[in-house]
């Protein structure tokens, strides 16, 4: 079983990754925010609290999400692995991934980075913006406050998988195809 979190800035391209490295690798995608965004399109409690947050560029507080994130690998039990994306994004929630999959014999395999500049990051979410209908990519101050949530709770994860001999960074500029590559080009020596 293999275990992989997809790391990357907002805009980043983990999405987008995923879509191709859950077929090729056979892993079950657990995307945090489409699950937060599939609860406000259906208007679960779930999802009138996470919007509160989300619409400003917040993190939704760790309980909500562990216990969401937690609930959704539990409904996968044949799972051949798993691909977080967009979780964990607090030192809380990486520890509190580590112990539940402890809890079931299991364990992060590795965290795959994607790198790119800020500047070229916030052109592509106002791009996105225009399309995806996402209140929070439509707005240069949230998109901002989205990269100050990073920097100051995500970003620190990275020294936490890296004690861990788990930490693995690609380029994440290039085409679809290109960075796909790169990606596999890890995974497949781990
Ligand atoms: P992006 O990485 O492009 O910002 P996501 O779809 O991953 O987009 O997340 C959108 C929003 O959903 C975040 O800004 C945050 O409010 C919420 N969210 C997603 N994952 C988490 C998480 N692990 N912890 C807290 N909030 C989260």
């Amino acid at each position: 079983m293999i275990n992989i979190v997809l790391f990357g800035k907002p805009g980043a391209g983990k999405g987008t990754q995923a879509e191709f490295l859950k077929e090729k690798y056979n892993l079950t995608h657990l995307s945090t925010g489409d699950i937060f965004r599939y609860n406000i399109k259906n208007d679960t409690a779930l999802g009138q609290l996470a919007k509160t947050y989300m619409d400003k560029g917040d993190l939704v507080p760790d309980e909500v999400t562990i216990k969401m994130l937690e609930s959704e690998v539990d409904k996968n039990p044949h799972s051949a692995g798993f691909l977080f994306d967009g979780f964990p994004r607090t030192l809380a929630q990486a520890a509190a991934l580590d112990k539940f999959l402890e809890s079931k014999g299991q364990k992060i395999t590795a965290t795959v980075a994607l790198e790119a500049d800020d500047n070229i990051l916030v052109a592509r979410l106002l791009e996105r913006g225009k399309t995806s209908g996402r209140p929070d990519d439509q707005d240069e101050e949230k998109i901002r406050n989205r990269y100050q949530e990073y920097n100051e709770k995500t970003a620190p994860l990275m020294h936490y998988y890296e004690a861990q001999n788990k930490f693995h960074a690609v380029n994440g500029i290039g085409s679809i195809e290109e960075v796909t590559q790169r990606l596999s080009a890890v995974i497949d020596k781990l």
